[in-house]
């Protein structure tokens, strides 16, 4: 009785998250020590879907992204070395997290995480990985904590596999995409677009395809207008097969690695603008989750939920209607 009553609000509300969580207990389990990056939060989240009612078969589990994935991105002598343990000291440094194996399988396993996501997001329409976004790295070194470039992984092995021709990069994590940007430099098929801010890291901000500069202490108005100025009249003129959204946590106000004072409202309307945009024109969207450090790891994970919530108002808004279905019995 009970489950014939949920499958009818089920009927008339829409599934509760009509698109599917990539994401592995693994990813909060590696030891990088005490540091700002807050591995625990992909765990704190998942915790939180599960008390709002999400089940098991809303998840996907990821494996690693094979080497020859990876490969297609960076440098054949890069990924030897860092699977061999060669790194020198200096670029140890760039990456900013300790050196280890664990260190290894967890950037393997976000990749394969990103691909899954990536991959599900052509099927359903939307896909979030509560994990992801590493787009600091480059095809030849890690930096600011990221190890490799999940996203473009993605992206690559989706138009190798001729499941996508063209993809558009929504980054919207506090920082510029420096990594990204310089690996589909002059790449006709990937459009790539960062919002960040400028006085911060990183120093030296290659170009994206189209790069938007806030600066120390601007907010929710100017954040929200200059991407009103872009979106969706970049989805419009690009027309990607698919967009991947890097939807950070940390340009809110706070952040320990920011200065933007952005709040979580208007976090969630940057959502809102980028999900429902791609979505009005059916483009399937990929989330990743990127940055966030608050000082209470509970705000960063406040903003990804949000983002979560963003997502399903825009599933239920443009979700196909559901398949007729017979009598329940
Ligand atoms: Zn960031």
């Amino acid at each position: 009785m009970l489950f014939a009553l949920m499958g009818l609000l089920e009927l008339f509300f829409g599934k509760k998250f009509p698109f599917k969580f990539v994401y592995s207990d693994e990813y909060w389990m590696v030891n990088i020590g005490k540091h700002v990056f807050p591995v625990r939060k992909y765990r704190l989240i998942y915790e939180r879907l599960i008390a709002l009612g999400a089940k098991r078969e809303n998840f996907l589990e990821p494996g690693p992204a094979l080497d020859e994935d990876v490969l297609r991105v960076h440098s054949p002598r890069y990924i030897r070395r860092l699977k061999a343990g060669e790194l020198s000291a200096g670029e140890i440094n760039l990456l900013e997290l300790p050196y280890s194996p664990d260190l290894v399988k967890f950037a393997w396993l976000h990749a394969g995480g990103t691909i899954l996501a990536a991959e599900q997001a052509l099927v359903d329409g939307l896909c979030l990985h509560i994990g992801g976004g590493f787009h600091h790295a480059f095809a030849d070194h890690g930096e600011g904590f990221c190890v490799l470039n999940d996203v473009a992984v993605a992206l690559e092995k989706l138009r190798h596999d001729g499941r996508i021709k063209t993809a558009m990069i929504v980054d919207c994590d506090l920082h510029q995409g420096n990594g990204t940007a310089a690996i589909f430099a002059k790449k006709e098929y990937a459009f790539t677009f960062s919002i960040h801010q400028m006085d911060c890291y990183p120093a030296n901000k290659p170009s994206s395809t189209v790069d938007v500069g806030l600066w120390s202490g601007e907010g929710d108005d100017k954040y929200l207008a200059a991407l009103r100025d872009h979106f969706p009249r970049l989805y419009r003129q690009f027309r990607p097969d698919m967009v991947f959204y890097l939807a950070g946590s940390d340009p809110l106000g706070g952040d320990q690695l920011g200065g933007l004072t952005t709040t979580k409202d208007g976090l969630f309307e940057r959502d809102m603008i980028v999900l429902e945009g791609a979505r009005c024109l059916g483009i399937p969207v990929a989330v990743v989750f990127a940055g966030g450090y608050a000082r209470d790891i509970q705000d960063s994970v406040a903003v990804h939920l949000n983002t979560i919530k963003a997502a399903q108002k825009v599933a239920r808004k443009w979700a196909p209607p559901p398949p007729p279905t017979s009598s329940p019995a």
